[in-house]
């Protein structure tokens, strides 16, 4: 294989992972970060059983799962009690489930393997642009203008905020009009084995993510997150001890939690926003994570699909000569799963998070019915744990993260050997 010159800006999930897996084919991987010390920012997320097969090509997935909580089960119930919806895992395939995690413990896995994969790293570098150069290379260069080293391939994980999506696409994000707050709480085994959510209409949604450990001899964690439109964050904050008695009344049982927070400065805002590039690639410059595709967390998929991608992407440099070629195969290989996925979270997070009493009101009569009828059961699991392909189509955690499968069309197969 030819040995590349690869600069990766980012030192996020896909970055990271891209850094990972480059590096131990052979090429020179320089991994840029803005920060001086790389940190991940925010509470916890979910790893889907296809985030799990990518960390399993890793090399990761086995320490990632013993620092997480494995969930078996999504569980979300109006603060009347009704239930909106009750998913497990293990009704699409019985080893199959999720994995929730602190941020730091996911930075810590990845982090722990960049060290042991042998590629550079260069901090405090503000990368917001690349000059082309003769021969198809590239150099970044960052905010004072300084010029780094030429790569054959810049690969920009630069998040959802990134500055050099505007080289490959014009499109811009849109923001929703919801966020949320997020706090790491000690875990008091409210919900063992379960992301468990309570809502009202979808003005208000409550949820306990428990997380596991940050490292080994930490004690357990646990998210707790509350929707919120980022432009009310000042009255919230100000509000902070109403509110806290407000939630302790929707969810009883979440009430000890509540009342152990030291103020709003336990929670941090999150604002989300939606984007998905129109072409992932041009020239020497390609985008993976955040920076290709952002949306609400809705349905938990966002490291889960920059995970992916960096596997894709590394199998697709791998599998051909050119440079050109293996991006072509990258994005014929990703679009499919991600435009699915773009689309269903923009579809269900209104649902969820909105000022629409009618939406609400029709997700609290109806998903709990989509249960009884098992294709749309089916389908609700697929597009939880990550297999969906497009609206009739899905496929095995392991063909996701397959950048050449034996037959093209294996993408458009259903899940085998499901119950
Ligand atoms: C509240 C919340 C909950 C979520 N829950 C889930 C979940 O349950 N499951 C899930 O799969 N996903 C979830 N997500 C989405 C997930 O966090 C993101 O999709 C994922 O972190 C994106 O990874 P990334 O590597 O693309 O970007 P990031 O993780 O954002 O990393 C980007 C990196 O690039 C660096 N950087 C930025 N700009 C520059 C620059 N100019 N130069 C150099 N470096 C730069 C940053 O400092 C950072 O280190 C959630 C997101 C939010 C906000």
């Amino acid at each position: 294989m030819i040995q590349r010159e690869i600069a990766v800006i980012g030192a996020g999930v896909a970055g990271l992972a891209s850094a990972i897996l480059l590096s131990r084919q052979g090429h020179r991987v320089t991994l840029y970060e803005r920060f001086d010390r790389p940190q991940p920012l925010g509470s916890g997320l979910m790893i889907q059983p296809t985030g799990l097969a990518a960390l399993q090509r890793l090399g990761l997935r086995h320490g990632l799962e013993a620092l997480g909580h494995r969930i078996e089960r999504l569980h979300g119930l109006t603060a009347r009690g009704t239930t909106v919806f009750d998913l497990a895992y293990a009704d699409l395939r019985p080893a199959w489930h999720a994995i929730a995690v602190h941020r730091a413990a996911l930075h810590g896995v990845l982090w722990d393997g960049f060290v042991r994969s042998g590629a550079a790293l260069e901090t405090g570098c503000d990368v917001t642009s690349v000059d082309e150069r003769a021969g198809g290379r590239a150099a970044p260069v960052d905010a004072r203008g300084r010029h780094l080293p030429a790569a054959d391939l810049v690969i920009d994980a630069s998040g959802a905020r990134s500055a050099l999506r505007q080289i490959v696409t014009a499109r811009q994000p849109m923001p929703f009009v919801y966020g949320a707050v997020w706090a790491t709480v000690p875990d008091r085994s409210l919900s063992p084995g379960a992301l468990s959510q309570r809502y009202v209409s979808a003005r208000i949604m409550i949820g306990y993510l428990p997380l596991g450990r940050l490292s080994a001899d930490a004690p357990d964690c646990a998210a707790l997150f509350w929707s919120l439109k980022p432009q009310t964050y000042g009255l919230w904050r100000a509000g902070f001890q109403s509110w806290r008695e407000y939630a302790a009344g929707l969810w009883p049982e979440i009430a000890p939690v509540l009342a152990e927070l030291e103020g709003p400065d336990a929670f941090a805002l999150a604002r989300y926003a939606h984007f998905t590039a129109p072409r992932l690639s041009r020239g020497p410059l390609v985008l993976v994570g955040d920076a290709a595709h952002v949306t609400s967390p809705q349905l938990g998929q966002g490291a889960n699909q920059g995970l992916i991608d960096a596997v894709v992407l590394s199998d697709a440099l791998a599998a051909c000569g050119e440079i050109a070629e293996a991006l072509r195969l990258y994005e014929k290989r990703r679009r499919r799963h991600v435009r699915f996925y773009q689309h269903a979270s923009a579809l269900m997070t209104p649902f969820f998070q909105s000022d629409s009493g009618l939406l609400g009101g029709i997700r609290d009569l109806s998903f709990r019915h989509f249960k009884r009828v098992p294709y749309l059961s089916r389908e609700m699991l697929r597009t939880l744990a990550g297999l969906k392909t497009g609206l009739f189509t899905a496929a095995a955690p392991e063909e996701i993260v397959n950048c050449v499968p034996a037959a093209p069309e294996s993408l458009h197969i259903p899940v085998a050997r499901e119950q």
